[in-house]
């Protein structure tokens, strides 16, 4: 606290990222990272633009990668917006498509950053609670125009942290019955198992997906993110990165990003590998006596009758294996473990035995 803070910084609430410590042999499993490297086409072609152009500034209109994302999802480059991380479209999106003056709508266990960018913008929000199965109530997002107004909706589809995913024709049902307001499907890990919202942005004017690179593309440490809906949509996002930062990728990161979307046999190959491992460490985990939530993600959720969640948690690390617990009321029971390398899931497995004997 400082007197020269103003009255909003004061009372901000900012995320907590998952810990990047610098532990030599550690098996890294909470902060949700691809267990292999991006696409060489991704190295290739980051080297090959370190060199004298970087005394340019960028396209700030970073048409190549918009145009290499509107082919890849039949999109036109008008209806594709890019940012520095999906954490930085977020926050755009929040200032400029959900209203501000009527409660936003979210899980009450979901992404956390989407109560700090409310606090940021000063957005009022209503948490809404998950269903005793810790699934998404679809339910309680329909039928809203007779209660109090609603200033948007957003939700992941897989949800964070609990990896599950709601089918198409439900995410659908939540959008066609909000067309007053933007609804936000933050697809971060629809990669891993779940349905992509895409193709209903030519039916709802109203629709906002978002992606990242950060998970299924391996690029956590490039920072690119993407938003893509009505070409109206994109353009109010548009207005504020252009009233905050007209380069937010930069030329490495702009090629680099290109490349990892048109390779999409490296991706799909990738991809592939991390699903057969959650597989095979749901079904060690089980086998532990660990219950496992159904993950569509690249992580699982899980929790042991007979131990404490933070206690587990503590028990890995002392064995150089970091997983991510929240100590949130009816979560804090669970671990968020990261699908690994099989070689990481093994070591995981034979820990979490240890442990428990
Ligand atoms: C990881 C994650 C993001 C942010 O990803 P970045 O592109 O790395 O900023 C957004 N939403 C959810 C649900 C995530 O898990």
């Amino acid at each position: 606290m400082s007197r020269y803070w103003n009255s909003l910084v004061a009372k901000l609430d900012p995320y907590v990222p998952g810990e990047q410590p610098r532990i030599q042999n550690l098996i890294k499993l909470n902060t949700n990272e691809h267990p292999y490297g991006p696409s060489p086409k991704v190295i290739e072609a980051i080297q090959a633009h370190t060199n004298d152009s970087l005394r340019l500034y960028p396209d700030p209109t970073a048409l190549e990668l918009r145009q290499a994302i509107g082919k890849r999802f039949q999109l036109s480059p008008e209806q594709v917006f890019v940012g520095n991380g999906s954490d930085e479209v977020l926050a755009h999106v929040f200032h400029a498509l959900l209203k501000h003056e009527a409660p936003v709508l979210f899980p009450d266990i979901t992404y956390s950053f989407y109560p700090v960018y409310c606090g940021l913008y000063e957005i009022k929000f209503k948490a809404v609670p998950l269903d005793d199965d810790l699934k998404i109530r679809v339910e309680d997002y329909l039928h809203l125009e007779g209660q109090r107004r609603v200033g948007g909706i957003i939700f992941p589809n897989p949800n964070a942290p609990t990896g599950l995913a709601h089918a198409l024709d439900t995410v659908e049902k939540i959008i066609a019955a909000n067309q007053d307001v933007v609804v936000v499907v933050d697809e971060a890990y629809v990669d891993f198992g779940a349905q992509s919202a895409v193709r209903l942005i030519e039916k709802y004017p109203n629709l906002l997906v978002v992606h990242t690179l950060s998970k299924s593309r391996s690029l956590a440490g490039l920072r690119v993110g993407y938003a893509m809906g009505h070409a109206d949509l994109i353009q109010g996002l548009d207005r504020v990165k252009n009233s905050f930062n007209s380069y937010p990728l930069d030329r490495l990161a702009l090629v680099g990003a290109t490349a990892a979307i048109e390779d999409q046999p490296y991706f799909e190959k990738t991809r592939d590998a991390v699903v057969r491992t959650r597989g095979v460490m749901t079904n060690g985990l089980e086998q532990l006596g660990f219950q496992v939530l159904p993950s569509s993600a690249n992580f699982i959720f899980a929790k042991h009758p007979a131990r404490d969640g933070a206690e587990l948690a503590a028990a890995l690390r002392e064995k150089n294996i970091l997983v991510r617990h929240f100590k949130k009321e009816r979560i804090d029971q669970y671990l968020r473990i990261t699908v690994g390398t099989d070689d990481e899931c093994l070591k995981l497995l034979d820990a979490c035995k240890s442990i428990l004997r």
